[in-house]
């Protein structure tokens, strides 16, 4: 068996049309959809996925509004720039890049952020309207996820989900998500504590592999013709890439490529789908902060 290769590149591709049309519906009311960008620091892998957003608001009709801070920014100073971005009236989302430098407390910085402009869906307030099947903004990343297994075509209804990982940002917004009746799954979440991760994910009709392993999951482990879902980016050392290094999932994809009935490559698979759900939330935000239906 050869797994269909699911392209979130393309699936992101038709989305941003959609995204693209609503954004020019608001820009012709005199709504331009407008993100504030906060960078504190300059962890290279931060400034890429910060200037990859920012791109991608300017290639899709939104505006953006950056502030980039050195590493030693204080609390307060931070705090402040988030207050600023509450009020002002260009900015629809407000997008903290994380993580934040460690004498930042950063679940204060985060509930700072006023829920209506929340678009990473971070803050309590929208963690627990999503948890409540409440309207919400829902974390960029299982958003993409579940959108990339629907526009895949991939039957959910009663199917046994595997979900690898239990971040906040990530595993636990998932398990949320597949559970809904929307979706319909039955959900199993893995972890460090658990004991036979093999058996579990053996069992699954979706696996979701988002633990920052890579490899983790392997061919031997799937059942044939499952969905296999990997959210990890790894960088690995090769010393023949240009760069010394390149990104590898949590998911043997070679091997398992060959047993799944569809599988996401990395890069190329969830990665696209997340910026792509920001656009798609503040496009929202936009359009609920301004009363201008879309
Ligand atoms: P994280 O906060 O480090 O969480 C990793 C989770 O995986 C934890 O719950 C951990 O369990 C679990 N885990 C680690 N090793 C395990 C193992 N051997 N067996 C079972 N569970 C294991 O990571 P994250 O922020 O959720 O990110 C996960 C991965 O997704 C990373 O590679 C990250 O780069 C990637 N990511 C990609 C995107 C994207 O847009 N494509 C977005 C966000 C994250 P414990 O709770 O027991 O420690």
């Amino acid at each position: 068996m050869s797994a269909h290769i699911i392209d979130g590149k393309a699936v992101a591709e038709e989305i941003r049309g959609e995204i693209k049309a609503k954004a020019q519906k608001l820009a012709a009311r005199g709504v331009v959809p407008g993100l504030g960008v906060i960078l504190v620091g300059f962890d290279p892998a931060s400034v890429s996925y910060v200037t990859a957003k920012e791109k991608a608001c300017a290639e899709n009709g939104l505006a953006s509004f950056e502030r980039r801070l050195p590493a030693e920014t204080s609390q307060e100073e931070l705090l402040a720039i988030v207050r600023e971005f509450n009020a002002d009236s260009r900015v629809h989302g407000i997008l903290v890049q994380l993580p934040l430098p460690k004498h930042i407390d950063e679940r204060a910085v985060i509930a700072t952020i006023a829920p209506e402009k929340d678009v990473d869906g971070f803050t309590p307030v929208n963690v627990g309207r999503m948890v409540l099947d409440e309207p919400c903004y829902l974390p960029c990343t299982p958003a993409g996820v579940i959108e990339l297994i629907r526009r895949s075509g991939v039957p959910t209804n009663g199917a046994r989900a595997v979900v690898v990982g239990r971040s906040n940002i990530v595993g636990k917004p998932l398990m949320n998500l597949l559970v809904r009746k929307s979706v319909n799954a039955t959900v199993t979440v893995c972890h460090t504590g658990t004991k036979d991760l093999a058996a579990h994910v053996r069992d699954a009709d979706i696996v979701i592999a988002c633990a920052g392993k890579p490899g983790l999951v392997t061919a031997d482990m799937l059942k044939p013709g499952a969905c296999v879902i990997d959210v990890g980016v790894n960088r690995v050392e090769d010393p023949s890439a240009a760069r010394g290094y390149r990104l590898r999932g949590d998911v043997d994809f070679e091997a398992a490529s060959k047993v799944a009935g569809w599988i996401t490559p990395v890069p190329g698979g969830v990665g696209p789908m997340t910026i792509t759900m920001l656009l798609a939330n503040t496009v929202d935000a936009a359009s609920r902060i301004s009363g201008i239906g879309i």
